[in-house]
């Protein structure tokens, strides 16, 4: 890093500006703005320089540049034609040890002026360390357009109730959380349309019933079913907002990469037989670190309320009264069958879908398999790779042909996505054959033969 960005107080600080032309002027436009006492020493001055002046209370010293004019400066800019004048501003500016920024000079600089994008108070600078100001201009643009106008506005309402949160939370955490949640929540966008009472009461209401002890949240979010384009802005934007990611066997690398530099990142497993964190402590965990403050992304694959147990997991931060949300995302069946050209419902085919567990407790004794017989009904088994003889004997004996064409989806939306295909009587055979790895889907039904003509990576 070649410099420093700094925030630097000019409020009544004198800055020397030799140069008086267009180049100059816009500088001293900036240094007024910024509230600096302004010495400018040139022969000329443009119109408008010689107006700031006027309003801002600034000097014209209408000559040449001298050595020794620069005596009393906490600041130096120049922006003079004379490339000669500049280097001497440079060079007298050096031996003061006074910071010099020289116009379209870096080598002449001991500092830059960066882009600026104005939201007063806040301020976002964009500098390309003297690199490319073409550059850092176009980032400024697109930035511009991504930050409303009205952040300035809440930057001003947070500082005018900064000490009165200070004193009513005096704990860095809470009060960090306090802040994060009314800024991106309702006390947020009260600022934004302008309605500050409003804000105000809502924010000592949420103070009050805070009482001092502030949580951290949890977000439940469905990560989809391994394509990270598959995940949604809210998914994304929450996974990047998280001190720590609890995540499973199901989520993708490519996704976790997505999470924070420094976010905590934990396992806790679950595939068949490898439960690495039971599911009771995997609530526990969930209640302590929103207990401790942080902002928990517990990643779930694909939609955490369909055989995800989502439930189960915010049953106890409920009770205890830690705010979460639930992100729903793509679960595994839509994944699967979109990516493998097998709709799941079709007028042709199938008039309904049922999403069913295939981790078939007790055998398979807990299925109602009378209800599966209807021949215009998808049917999608998650979890049923082990279980798959028993569901086909079952779905058979019950009324359902052997005929009837079946799927596994291997790693479904993953570059190693594989589609099997055969019928309740084959497909035991093929995936014999074949050895599938988890996670697979299984869709029953007659849309399965519509994978021939609509799967377009030429899969098996
Ligand atoms: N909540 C998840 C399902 C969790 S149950 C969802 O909505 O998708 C776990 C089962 O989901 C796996 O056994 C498998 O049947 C299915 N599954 C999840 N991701 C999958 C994928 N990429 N390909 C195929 N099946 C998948």
């Amino acid at each position: 890093m070649r410099y420093l960005p700094v925030c630097l107080s000019l409020q009544d600080a004198p800055v020397t500006l030799v140069g008086a032309g267009i180049v100059a002027t816009r500088k001293a436009r900036l240094l007024c703005r910024a509230g600096a006492q302004l010495t400018v020493i040139a022969p000329e001055a443009t119109g408008e320089l010689q107006q700031l002046l006027a309003q801002h209370g600034g000097k014209w010293q209408q000559r040449a540049y001298a050595s020794g004019d620069l005596a009393g400066s906490t600041l130096v800019v120049a922006a003079t034609p004379d490339s000669a004048v500049n280097a001497q501003v440079s060079r007298d500016a050096g031996g003061l040890n006074l910071p010099v920024n020289v116009v379209d000079s870096p080598e002449l600089c001991s500092f830059i002026f960066p882009s600026i994008v104005d939201r007063d108070p806040l301020l976002i600078a964009i500098s390309s360390s003297g690199q490319s100001p073409v550059l850092a201009r176009l980032l400024r643009r697109k930035i511009e357009s991504l930050v409303p106008a009205a952040y300035g506005r809440l930057a001003q309402f947070a500082g005018r109730f900064r000490d009165r949160v200070k004193t009513a939370l005096p704990e860095d955490t809470p009060r960090r959380l306090f802040w994060e949640q009314a800024m991106e929540g309702t006390i947020g966008e009260q600022v934004m349309a302008g309605r500050e009472q409003r804000a105000q009461e809502l924010l000592e209401q949420r103070l009050a019933e805070t009482d001092g002890l502030y949580t951290g949240e949890v977000y439940l979010v469905g990560a989809g079913p391994g394509d990270p384009d598959l995940m949604t802005f809210k998914a994304v934007r929450l996974l990047q907002s998280a001190d720590v990611v609890l995540y499973d066997a199901l989520v993708s690398a490519p996704i976790l990469e997505m999470a924070r530099r420094d976010a905590k990142m934990i396992y806790v497993g679950k595939r068949r037989a490898d439960h690495a964190v039971p599911q009771e402590q995997i609530n526990q965990l969930l209640l302590d670190l929103a207990l401790e403050g942080k902002r928990v992304v517990r990643l779930k694959g694909g939609d955490p309320f369909i055989f995800g147990r989502g439930g189960e997991e915010i049953e106890l931060l409920a009770q205890h009264r830690v705010p979460f949300q639930v992100v729903p995302g793509i679960t595994a069946a839509s994944g699967a069958a979109c990516y493998a050209g097998i709709p799941l419902t079709h007028r042709d085919h199938a008039q309904s879908v049922r999403f069913v567990t295939g981790h078939l407790k007790d055998g398979s004794s807990n299925l109602d398999w009378d209800s599966f017989r209807s021949t215009t009904e998808t049917l999608v088994f998650y979890m049923g790779l082990v279980g798959l003889p028993q569901i086909c004997a079952q779905l058979t004996a019950h009324g359902r042909s052997g005929d009837t064409p079946v799927a596994v989806v291997e790693r479904a939306t993953l570059d190693e996505q594989r589609v099997l295909t055969g019928t309740l009587a084959t497909i035991g055979g093929v995936v014999e054959r074949e050895q599938p790895k988890a996670p697979t889907l299984i869709i029953v039904g007659s849309v399965v033969q519509l994978h021939q003509s609509l799967a377009w990576f030429g899969e098996a």
